[in-house]
């Protein structure tokens, strides 16, 4: 029997009731002093603090809680502000980089490895001077050992991540040079504060390019080991592939290894262990809900060749679940009891700890009495194994079926569905949830704003109109309303960016649909307009991608099922007059895996899944996709796979790299670039939009293209959406009377 330790590697610290969000919406209007906001956030922390010593865990991981971004934290303490800030101080600074003031730009915003959250990209400015200032570091490491003495475990975000996720006007080399000996001073402080070791946590290494850094991984971790502190360095999100020989050979105490993703127990029997090193186990998912399943855990732990496991450790922060399951007393007993949210996942290494020492037994029972609670769907298991070639292709291939679709004008104007979600459209659906309106009266709301949005649209001479969305709280959660399979939290936040959190629904069980979803909308728009009107869906990848879903069926599978859904609503859009289907999938690009030879696979289902659900469409009908964020030059092939007739694709804030790739490659389907970038509030001119006009046509041919803002519109307000629709619209009616 071994004896195993346990460790955490961050935890939520949002608050429990969301009072971080509530403290800083609150400061940001003038509300609530600072004094107060950073009262509420050591609060919180605190408590994050206590849960973790409560539950007994020995390693606990500090100072990863944050105001808004824990990337930006350590910008800030590196001293590394980029000289438009340069003027100010304090908050006011921080979060000017994190959210813009009046002519300063913020950071950029990116996401975190493949989780949903989203930090701030560092700017190195050429000339960058970094100086050190870790003294809200230090003074939460303090406050935390006087809370739970040698049990506080410094969370440092190592320099070869930071380094890799800035943006660098300056050579790496150079900058790391530089940022050594502030890391250096860093953990002699740490070690004078007497803790036990210091986590350094570098998940860059998991990337598949982690080889081409590896002097300056040796090279830093050298540096850092001389000061004498052990150095537990972290590495989640994956296994670290053919870097594994090297990595395991740096010169630190231990390595936390993720366990729950990838090839770590494979990569660990072929090449084994040095003995001079810790190894603690990320074993506890800490990127899904649910409860672990010790049938299957606890052999693959067993087999690892002991002593070389040590301690038992979350896979990583557990800031990506909510806080607590068992909280959501609304929820079935069944399910409630396979849910472990980062509270129950606490609990779960320490029962696996003392399971490991022979002094507890695992207990799976729940998942028994899930399963018995959420039984397969019979019909659907077997419409899906009765899938055959030709479910996942249209009738008729893409030129065929093109002159067979709707006739438009030259550079046809729509949008990408939402218009405005103001205050008086969330009042409406909120008031309809609380039982307040009667269904009719709801439908009587909303089909109001579906009728003002299609005569704005019809005014300004749109080719192709969208009734607006106002039904949908988000374009997840208002499918996951309808079909089976999902369920819902009150409590269960997670941070996505700043204040920013969502609540994801849970794919708990198989997913049908049991009525249409969306075809009452659009027979309502369609009703008030004789052009036409697009259907719109989220497509079953970002459905899947932005819920927690199921572990208990490949993901592939949850893909297919939603797929099918889908494909029976398209089947419908069509007999009730839709003519054009937008099926938008935005977080396709996102689930990519991070090895190369993964990303095959993913892609090979995903767009298959967008395939099943479109396939069936006439080949009459126009079947369009949305994406937003840039980067998918290097999934262009699928996105050509997808088969749809028209893409929508954000641009504007890519500088038209987007567009060139598609260019590059060759595709010949009809393609709408963003114009303008509905994230600013700035209302573009007639000229900035006919100039990105000229471009686009440098590119493609004038018969592919189609004119449309980059993303939705639901977060804008009406002033600002009237203007600047006028002026593509007349952006538009120029380039026409010049042809
Ligand atoms: N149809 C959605 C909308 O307009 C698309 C949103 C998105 O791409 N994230 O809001
Ligand atoms: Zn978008």
């Amino acid at each position: 029997m071994t004896k195993f330790t346990t460790q955490t590697v961050g935890y939520p610290h949002i608050g429990k009731d969301r009072e971080l969000k509530r403290a800083l919406e609150g400061y940001w209007k003038g509300a609530l002093d600072a004094e107060t906001l950073l009262a509420t956030f050591r609060q919180v922390e605190e408590e994050g603090w206590r849960a973790q010593h409560d539950a007994g865990i020995d390693y606990i991981g500090v100072g990863d809680a944050t105001l808004y971004d824990a990337v930006l934290d350590w910008s800030l303490r590196l001293g590394l502000v980029p000289q438009r800030f340069a003027a100010l101080e304090g908050l006011e600074r921080l979060f000017a980089m994190a959210r813009g003031v009046e002519g300063i730009p913020a950071l950029e915003m990116t996401k975190w490895f493949d989780t949903n959250y989203h930090y701030l990209v560092p700017e190195i400015e050429a000339g960058a001077q970094p100086v050190a200032d870790f003294e809200d570091f230090l003074t939460a490491v303090r406050r935390a050992q006087a809370l739970m003495g040698e049990h506080a475990v410094p969370i440092v975000l190592g320099p070869i991540t930071f380094l890799r996720l800035a943006r660098l006007e300056v050579p790496f080399d150079v900058i790391l040079a530089q940022l050594l000996p502030l890391y250096v001073e860093l953990l002699g402080a740490l070690k004078a504060l007497g803790v036990p070791e210091v986590q350094v946590h570098e998940p860059a290494l998991i990337l598949p390019d982690a080889a081409d850094f590896r002097s300056q991984t040796e090279r830093a971790m050298a540096a850092l080991a001389a000061v004498g502190l052990p150095i537990n360095l972290v590495i989640p999100f994956d296994d670290v592939g053919e870097s594994f020989a090297w990595i395991v050979a740096l010169p630190v105490a231990g390595l936390t290894l993720d366990f729950t993703r990838g090839e770590t127990t494979a990569l660990l029997e072929r090449h084994g262990w040095s003995a001079d090193k810790f190894l603690a186990a990320g074993i506890v998912d800490g990127r899904n809900v649910w409860r672990l399943r010790g049938a299957e855990a606890l052999p693959r732990l067993q087999s690892l060749a002991t002593p070389t496991v040590s301690r038992l450790s979350a896979a990583c922060s557990l800031q990506h679940v909510p806080y607590s399951a068992a909280r959501e007393t609304t929820l079935p007993a069944p399910l409630r009891g396979v849910l472990a949210f980062a509270e129950e996942k606490l609990h779960e290494l320490v029962v696996l700890r003392d399971v490991l020492a022979g002094t507890a037994v695992w207990d799976d029972s729940p998942w028994a009495d899930f399963r018995a609670f959420a039984p397969e769907d019979a019909a659907l298991r077997a419409r899906l194994v009765g899938l055959g070639a030709s479910d996942f292709s249209r009738a008729e291939g893409y030129t065929g079926r093109r002159t067979q679709q709707v006739a438009l004008p030259a550079f046809p104007l729509t949008t990408i569905g939402s218009f405005p979600q103001t205050a008086a459209v969330r009042q409406l659906r909120s008031r309809f949830k609380r039982g307040e309106l009667s269904e009719a009266a709801y439908y009587a709301g909303v089909d109001a704003w579906i009728a003002y949005t299609i005569g704005v649209q019809e005014g300004l001479e749109f080719d192709v109109l969208v009734h607006g969305e106002f039904e949908r709280s988000d374009m997840v959660e208002y499918f996951a309303e309808k079909l089976t399979g999902f369920a819902f939290t009150r409590h269960g936040w997670v941070q996505s960016f700043g204040s920013r959190y969502v609540r994801p629904p849970i794919i708990y069980a198989d997913v049908t649909r049991p009525a249409p979803m969306t075809v009452r909308e659009f027979e309502v728009a369609q009703s008030f307009t004789h052009k036409p009107v697009k259907g719109m869906l989220t497509g079953p990848v970002t459905i899947l991608n932005w819920s927690f879903p199921r572990t208990d069926v490949p993901r592939r599978e949850v893909a297919f099922q939603l797929a099918l859904a889908l494909r029976d609503e398209i089947a419908d859009l069509e007999r009730a007059g839709a003519r054009i289907i937008q099926v938008d999938e935005p977080a396709l690009r996102e689930g990519l895996p991070f090895k190369v030879d993964r990303r095959a696979v993913y892609l090979t289902w995903a767009v298959d899944g967008f395939r099943l659900a479109t396939a069936g469409a006439a080949s009459a009908t126009q079947i369009h996709t949305h994406m937003c964020y840039a980067e998918f030059g290097d999934v262009l092939p699928a996105i050509e796979r997808l088969d749809a007739d028209v893409i929508s694709l954000e641009n504007a804030r890519s500088d038209d790299a987007t567009l060139r790739a598609l260019a590059e490659y060759g595709y010949a389907r009809e393609v709408g670039p963003g114009v303008y970038d509905i994230h600013s509030p700035v209302i573009p001119g007639k000229d900035f939009i006919l100039e990105k006009l000229r471009t686009f046509r440098l590119h493609l041919a004038d018969v592919q293209l189609w004119v449309n803002p980059d993303c939705g519109l639901k977060t804008r307000a009406w002033e600002e959406v009237l203007p600047a629709l006028r002026v593509m619209v007349a952006a538009v009616q120029q380039l026409r009377a010049e042809l």
